[in-house]
């Protein structure tokens, strides 16, 4: 039955594939067909996997690509589905009709909500977890939840690869039976001797409640902590990467280049690094991988029209650190500059206008002599517009265009030559869209 089930499924792939569809259709028809369907599979001795609340297909990828470049035959959900359906495609796509898997390695990465269904099937070898924080409420609810939901399911089997720098992180390490290793960044430039927002995920020790002392924070709550009890406090990582500048860092004394300065690039690379190195390869294999690698993301992209240029940072509703990122990246650019935020739906899922997260992105940071003015978009303009407002911002900076007939004009009019767009995907679709029409690009 399940050879027919896979068939069919193989089937489903291969038409997919000649539309040029990409999907996880095969995984989800197979899991219809069996619900169980999961177990039929033969795993390869080495499976890793990556979660965390920002940066797993950034990880994923370019961990995968590092053991093609050691010559392993990688099976990888390269699309990012990451759910169990995108899974068992990815398992699909490199078995036979038997289930077996015919990958030397699989590197999947894993929504967070999805870890207690896969994992009660495949037990990871090596297990990164990068980042928890709060995430997409009306899904996941509380971060706790769903650490909780990760927690229970980890086999002291699996080998953990953590972030050292990340106290909701470090605490799955506190009960775990099985190997940890840690990874993290040393204190650099930029930062922070105190915390850019109030409300941080994690400020109490999770063994005593006391509050957490903290040395200097990377972002958000990520830095070096401890418990003045010293029960609990930020481990001294195996692999430390340094900050040099803004172009490189080091680990183990090697340099390796940044694609963009942000820190959450330096985080994912060294979390690949260390896995890598974990699992027996060479060091200097790993850097020449990771430094001839560029990730083709479409999370940072330019558009030219007119004569302007947009520099559009995709940037993730309902998840306060992803704001954050782009809003870091915005203000290490030297030059005065227009911002344009703004998004038509709050869920890409559900149909809820929870707005809540916006009150946990720090805009704060954009009063800023370097910042002209900020152009609000999209059906929550207003709701932008006030949170900006209470962030502070002149209101004269502020401008809000609700009609998307009226967005290219402002543009056109307002901003300035080289402007920085805060969107979701759907948002940099309808704008192509009006560009396009308006003969513009
Ligand atoms: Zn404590």
């Amino acid at each position: 039955m399940n050879f027919v089930i896979l068939l069919m499924s193989k089937l489903g792939m291969y038409i997919l594939k000649k539309l040029n569809k990409g999907s996880s259709f095969p995984g989800y028809f197979a899991k219809r067909c069996n619900k169980n369907i999961l177990r039929y599979f033969k795993i390869p001795k080495t499976t890793i996997f990556v979660t965390g609340s920002n940066g797993k297909t950034s990880t994923a990828t370019t961990l995968a690509n590092i053991y093609k470049k050691a010559g392993y035959k990688v099976g990888h959900n390269i699309k990012g589905s990451n759910l169990t359906d995108g899974i068992i495609t990815c398992l699909i796509e490199n078995s036979n009709l038997l289930g077996v898997v015919k990958s030397d390695i699989l590197v999947l990465e894993i929504d967070e909500r999805y870890v207690k269904e896969v994992f009660k099937v495949i037990e990871p070898t090596y297990f990164i977890i990068n980042n928890l924080s709060r995430d997409q409420l009306a899904r996941n609810g509380h971060f706790d939840i769903v650490w909780e939901d990760i927690n229970r399911n980890i086999s002291a089997n699996t080998h953990l690869i953590l972030n050292a720098d990340d106290p909701l992180i470090n605490k799955f390490s506190i009960n775990h039976k099985g190997k940890t290793t840690f990874y993290g960044l040393a204190k650099t430039k930029y930062s922070k001797n105190k915390p850019e927002v109030e409300n941080l995920d994690m400020t109490y020790c999770p063994i005593c409640n006391t509050k957490l002392d903290f040395k200097y924070y990377h972002y958000w709550n990520i830095g070096s902590y401890s418990c003045p009890t010293g029960d609990f406090n930020r481990k001294n990582p195996k692999y430390e990467s340094k900050l040099v500048n803004d172009e490189y860092f080091t680990i183990d004394d090697m340099k390796v280049k940044i694609n963009n300065t942000s820190i959450h690039n330096i985080y994912n690379l060294t979390a690949c690094y260390a896995v890598a190195k974990e699992s027996g390869l060479e060091k200097n294999k790993i850097i020449d991988a990771l430094n001839s690698f560029t990730l083709n993301t479409k999370r940072l992209e330019n558009i030219k029209f007119a004569n302007k240029e947009c520099v559009l940072l995709i940037s993730k509703n309902e998840n306060a650190v992803s704001y954050n990122q782009s809003i870091d990246y915005i203000l290490k650019q030297p030059e005065k500059k227009s911002i344009v935020i703004g998004f038509d739906n709050v869920s890409r899922r559900y149909k809820l206008d929870d707005l809540s997260w916006l009150w946990d992105v720090n805009f704060e940071a954009l009063k800023n002599d370097n910042v002209k003015n900020i152009i609000c978009i999209g059906k929550f303009a207003y709701d932008i517009a006030l949170r900006l407002k209470y962030a502070n911002i002149d209101s004269k900076k502020i401008i809000i265009c609700t009609d998307s007939n009226e967005m290219v004009n402002i543009l056109l009019n307002k901003s300035t030559n080289k402007f920085y767009s805060m969107f979701c995907f759907e948002i940099q679709k309808n704008l192509n869209k009006l560009l396009k029409k308006e003969g513009l690009i």
